[in-house]
């Protein structure tokens, strides 16, 4: 009850500072105060942190006051925004599984640490990873970490940065014995060790001793048991979660960012975060596409505030297709059902891969069996009254083991495809999965962008990790179980980086009174939005476009036609029309501001594919079917300027850390 007198004391505080809240929004708001009371007692729980804020909140008094003095757009007659401010030594932007390793290793080294995120941090994406977490423990077969690396770089088809690869795979090891002392409940070997499964594109002795088992797993559930663990871990430390707000946009200060603006979904209160270190964690946005394995909430929304702020995205062309989405619901089964000896077949019976791939057959990397795949719909020998699917066949396999190993997908298959895979085949598509590209950073989760002749220039105060980070370590294709590794890998080295630069409670230097004030004008403007074309319409036509013109194999004709169409759509933005203007719960402007964020994300993959004229990785041009390393074995940059995708370039790091990896040089790709 304490607590909810707390918030109750600096929401006055608050509204005296915009003293215009008009009577019907204020009796709005403090109807949702007291409905948010009771969940914010979880988030808000350190006294001494929260009167902090208070205070903060009181000394912007003058400058709120000043600017809307100054310029009059936030109590006009259609805005009445509540603004709060708050200072924390770091920012986590997002709760998944990266966000959350990040804040745990800010609450680890004493930082005052916030978490902002959209979603109740155990509802983030993460939670419905599958297959495992790649990481050589050895504890089915001898491995090395090298091996990994070996195998990542290969399945980045050299895309990826060498540096950063060998710092991810010498690190997992670690990474997942630590998860296993935060209480993850990895499945185990008889004698107790951690299970580690068969998955694609992973192999012994630098691709010549065939197989690994290298994926840790909790049964087919590894992310839900390791977002749990994760947010559990957190909770231990001293980290202040902010659930539910949606980050609206970076505030940049002379190329510097000092923080980040978010929207209270509950109550409608704009938030003026403060931070030295900002890290972004926002995850993918498989839902530019019709068709994806991805929750609807992945939109992308960390990357679009970073093109907004005039820092570029890297390498989009690479989205990767899973293999094996359920026909038509295009929910995921995991990767581990092959590893588990599961069997794709065409229409004729036939085991295809091992034409396309002799040696790792099902198991070959993502791409190369979604492109198998497709090949054989195309040439009529696909599944089903059109011809257009392929099968996926667990029925030959112990049911005990399906009962203890894939529980969830066996579950996941006769919900959605209505199939007993004791006993049937799972009609299965390759389905949009992971974007490879991303925010650019270095192998320590610091953003780079180029500048003054320096490709890796560092974007001061800003760092990103996970999904929505390009470090680059999957280069043009991310094998499977590598992500849940990046996650809680550059999760900690962005922890870790914060903690060599940042003294804990260090000053924050004064910025302009107005900051973020274009990011009020932004939400302003889409929520008063009142053209003709409903939110919705318009996701569909942006997601139609890029399933059909940024597709598993592409064209120029494709690609040229995909660019004038995915800009035009981009350009109806100025045209959607929003029903609902409140502020409380709206969730039509959310998912108008989503449709925003996915947007540049959708503009800038069909531009960085139309630009490259090769085949590597997950981009499989027709007209240029091969990898020409001499012209494209580097990354790709692009920038959105007034809607206008522009086109640079950086190099890939072809060097390692030190002299425990020896530098992979580029060989044909072949499995
Ligand atoms: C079905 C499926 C299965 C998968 N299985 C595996 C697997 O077995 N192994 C593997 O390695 N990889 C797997 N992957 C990939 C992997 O799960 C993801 O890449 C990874 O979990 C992404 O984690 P993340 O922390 O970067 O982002 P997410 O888990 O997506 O978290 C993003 C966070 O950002 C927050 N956020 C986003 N926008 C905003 C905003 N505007 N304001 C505030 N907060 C915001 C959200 O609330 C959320 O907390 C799978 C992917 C899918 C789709």
């Amino acid at each position: 009850m304490r607590r909810a007198v707390r918030r109750t004391t600096c929401e006055r505080a608050v509204r005296a500072v915009c003293g215009t809240t008009s009577a019907s929004t204020a009796a709005t708001a403090a109807t949702a105060a007291t409905a948010t009371r009771e969940s914010h007692r979880h988030h808000h729980h350190n006294h001494e942190q929260w009167s902090r804020d208070r205070t903060v909140a009181s000394a912007a008094t003058s400058s709120a006051s000043a600017w809307r003095r100054a310029n009059r757009g936030y109590a006009s007659a259609t805005a009445s925004y509540e603004i709060i401010d708050h200072e924390y030594d770091a920012l986590v932007v997002g709760a998944g599984g990266a966000g959350l390793r990040a804040a745990i290793g800010l609450g680890e080294h004493g930082f005052k640490t916030a978490c902002v995120t959209k979603l109740f941090p155990t509802r983030s994406h993460t939670v419905a990873a599958q297959g495992g977490i790649n990481a050589a423990l050895g504890n089915m077969t001898e491995d090395d970490w090298r091996w990994h690396a070996y195998d990542t770089v290969k399945g980045a088809d050299w895309l990826g940065d060498q540096d950063a690869i060998q710092y991810m795979c010498r690190e997992a090891p670690k990474a997942v014995i630590e998860l296993e002392k935060y209480g993850m409940p990895f499945s185990r070997t008889d004698e107790g060790k951690i299970y580690q499964r068969a998955f694609g594109g992973q192999s012994l002795d630098y691709g010549k001793g065939g197989q690994a088992y290298r994926c840790a797993a909790a049964a087919d559930r590894t992310g839900h048991a390791m977002l749990h663990t994760l947010y559990g871990a957190a909770l231990k430390h001293d980290v202040q979660f902010f659930v539910e707000y949606f980050a609206l946009d970076l505030i940049m200060d002379k190329g510097e960012c000092v923080g980040i603006m978010a929207l209270c979904l509950e109550d409608g209160t704009i938030h003026r975060f403060r931070s030295h270190q900002t890290i972004l964690a926002t995850g993918g946005y498989g839902r530019a596409y019709f068709s994806a394995t991805s929750a609807h909430t992945c939109t992308g929304d960390g990357n679009a505030m970073v093109a907004r702020a005039g820092l570029p995205l890297q390498d989009q062309e690479f989205v990767q297709f899973h293999p094996t989405g359920i026909y038509g619901a295009g929910c995921l089964i995991t990767e581990g059902s092959r590893g588990e000896g599961g069997i794709l077949r065409n229409s004729e019976g036939e085991r295809f891969m091992e034409r396309y791939a002799p040696s790792a057959k099902d198991l070959a990397s993502r791409d190369v069996v979604s492109r198998s795949m497709t090949l054989e719909i195309r040439e009529g020998r696909g599944v089903g009254k059109d011809k257009d699917h392929i099968y996926l066949h667990l029925n030959h396999l112990p049911p005990e083991l399906l009962a203890e190993r894939l529980p969830g997908i066996s579950e996941t298959a006769a919900i959605f495809a209505g199939v007993d895979v004791t006993k049937e085949p799972i009609p299965v598509i390759p389905t949009v999965h992971y974007n490879m590209g991303g925010i650019p950073t270095n192998y320590k989760g610091e953003v780079v962008a180029p500048k003054n002749g320096d490709p890796d220039a560092i974007v001061p105060g800003l760092l990103a990790a996970g999904e929505a980070a390009c470090a680059s370590v999957h280069g043009a294709n991310r094998l499977g179980a590598n992500s849940l590794l990046d996650i809680v890998v550059f999760g900690r080295a962005c922890a870790n980086t914060v903690a060599g630069k940042l003294k804990q409670g260090a000053p924050h230097r004064k910025i302009a009174d107005d900051a973020g004030s274009n990011a009020i004008e932004r939400l302003e403007k889409i929520r008063n939005s009142t053209g003709t074309a409903p939110t919705a319409m318009l996701r569909k036509t942006m997601q139609k476009v890029m399933q059909e013109d940024a597709a598993v194999f592409r064209t120029q004709e494709t690609l040229a036609n995909g660019c004038t169409r995915i800009d035009d759509v981009a350009a109806q933005l100025d045209n959607l029309k929003l029903t609902d203007r409140s502020l409380v719960w709206n969730t039509d402007l959310v998912e108008a501001l989503e449709l925003h964020n996915l947007m540049p994300n959708a503009q800038t993959t069909m531009h960085s594919a139309e630009r490259r004229k090769e085949s590597r990785g997950a981009h499989a041009r027709e007209d240029f079917p091969d990898r020409l390393d001499d012209a494209w074995m580097k990354h790709t940059l692009a920038y959105v300027e007034n809607g206008k995708v522009k086109i640079d370039y950086r190099p890939v790091h072809d060097y390692t850390l030190d002299a425990e990896m020896d530098v992979i040089p580029p060989k044909a790709r072949v499995y």
